[in-house]
């Protein structure tokens, strides 16, 4: 069945030079206003911690963003005590006043939208129009799951004669929402509205270097009037409070977005019941990709360079949906790799807030020297076929390109999540398929391509969660390409689709003999 009723936000047309005007003006106005302190929410006060970080705009890593407080694990405890007394007040507001302030939320998130695109723009590095996209899709997810709690606020009716027989949804507790800096707005506000309008009361524990953009989140979620002590602002260290929240017996459910590594290690510490613990948790975990587009000899090779490069370099490559592979038949290989080459050098890397940039830093100087390592090892393993220069003064990596990569080399293995783009030479398209379904991880996949028959070979053995013919594989819109795969890519159901508020529900069933 099919549901063509959702409206998704449109993004801000940054063709219309008035708009583009806006965009410059937000940024101005945000510079103007960097370095302040925030504080984490713990039962509706903001509060005083003895432990700070700055978190600084990558694409200049002098300039500090702002100074964020982080909780200690007594404060951690606090917040979980202040959530668990909102619980029975939360679980019992209908669900439609719920849904009402997500609508709110989204209504103020389009109302700040260019300043918010500024704060992703200056605090993670992403250029203005990708920053845009997310507050598109932050504001989806609000109105989306507001529509979805309504839908299934509804519950089943089972009645046969003499007996009725009513399914209905009910929240499950305490959510920890531990989100991610690559989309720090839309993701961190995807699984926290989906946790709070299913009736949980909410910890949300943002990535440290995204922590200021989180901090908006919270702002605007209080203003939209969520309740006290129903959402909670719990910044701090992952491997400390993160973990003491993940291990608490209080939590239900916890919706993680983020590395392979850490999102294993929930799962495993979830799994583990404490002595006072009566219930089993629920883990959400979306992790890594290495996903691939296979491109075949009948590929529209324009259309298939220009959705490569995009899809491989957008954001610097620091996206889980990112092409880190390209799977090229032998009959184009050569052309191919020469057009993607041209192509990408004509790229701009520079400042994410300059606005002829299209590939701006990565995140911070981990991420740059993880990568760094990747790219020494891949000149050991593979042929260089572009390597470019950088700017300096921030986390600059240009975009790379290694040509006969082997399909089991570290490169075409490990998600890198940098502009590293491995291509592979396959022979014929069984062998592209085998080697594209050749990783730990099923998240995104593309096929360029303009024989039926491989199209439909790709629908059904093309082993990912979203793929994506003949266009970019990154990008997903709500209710129009729910977000999410398996392998090691991630255990739940996908974001922005219909299954996605079941996580977060205990779904019961009552019998009444009449
Ligand atoms: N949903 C995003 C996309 O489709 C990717 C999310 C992520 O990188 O975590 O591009």
């Amino acid at each position: 069945s099919s549901n063509n009723q959702f409206a998704n936000a449109p993004d801000t047309d940054y063709a219309q030079a008035e708009l583009r005007q806006k965009g410059q003006q937000a940024l101005e106005q945000v510079r103007n206003s960097l370095g302040k302190t925030y504080l984490p929410l713990i039962d509706g006060e903001y509060v005083e911690t003895a432990e700070y970080i700055n978190s600084v705009n990558p694409s200049r890593s002098s300039e500090i963003v702002g100074k964020i407080g982080l909780i200690s694990v007594e404060q951690a405890e606090q917040a979980m005590q202040a959530a668990k007394t909102a619980f029975p007040t939360w679980q019992k507001t209908p669900a439609t006043e719920r849904a009402a302030i997500l609508r709110k939320a989204a209504q103020i998130m389009e109302e700040k939208r260019h300043e918010l695109n500024a704060w992703i723009c200056l605090e993670v590095g992403k250029i203005l129009p990708q920053a845009d996209a997310e507050v598109s899709e932050a504001i989806d997810f609000c109105r989306y799951y507001a529509d979805e709690m309504e839908r299934l606020d509804s519950g089943y009716n089972y009645d046969i004669a003499g007996e009725t027989n009513r399914y209905f949804y009910q929240p499950r507790g305490i959510a920890v929402v531990i989100s991610p800096w690559n989309f720090p707005f839309a993701i961190a506000t995807g699984m926290t509205v989906a946790a709070l309008v299913t009736g949980n009361c909410t910890l949300l524990k943002p990535a440290e270097t995204s922590s200021v953009i989180a901090a908006k989140i919270i702002e605007i979620l209080v203003q939209a009037g969520i309740p006290k002590g129903v959402i909670q602002f719990v910044p701090g260290k992952g491997s400390q409070v993160g973990a003491y929240m993940v291990e608490h017996p209080d939590t239900h459910v916890i919706a993680f977005t983020g590395s392979r590594e850490v999102g294993c290690r929930i799962y495993a510490e979830a799994a583990k019941l404490k002595p006072e613990q009566k219930h089993l948790k629920r883990v959400i975990a979306e992790m890594g990709g290495k996903n691939a587009i296979i491109v075949d000899e009948s590929a529209d090779l324009d259309q298939a360079v220009a959705g490569v490069v995009s899809s491989a370099f957008g954001y610097t490559g620091q996206k889980c949906s990112a092409c880190s592979r390209v799977i090229v038949l032998e009959p184009i290989y050569n052309t191919f790799i020469e057009r993607l080459v041209e192509a990408t050098k004509s790229l701009n890397v520079g400042v994410a807030d300059a606005p002829s940039t299209q590939v701006g830093p990565v995140i911070d100087a981990n991420a740059r020297d993880r990568i760094l390592e990747y790219i020494a090892k891949g000149k050991e393993e593979c042929q260089l076929a572009l390597s470019m220069s950088a700017p300096d003064g921030g986390y600059f990596i240009p975009p790379t390109i290694f040509s006969d990569v082997s399909p089991d080399a570290t490169i075409a293995q490990e998600e890198i999540f940098g502009p590293v783009l491995a291509v592979i030479k396959a022979s014929n398209f069984d062998e592209a398929l085998t080697i594209a379904n050749s990783t730990d991880y099923a998240l995104t996949g593309g096929l360029y391509s303009r024989t039926p028959d491989h199209i439909d070979r790709a629908y059904q053995e093309f082993e990912v969660g979203n793929l994506y013919i003949n266009r970019t594989i990154t990008g997903a819109i709500v209710a129009r390409q729910p977000f999410g795969g398996f392998k090691l890519s991630g255990v739940g159901s996908k974001a922005g689709g219909p299954d996605y508020l079941l996580q977060f529900l205990e779904p019961r069933v009552v019998t009444e003999n009449i």
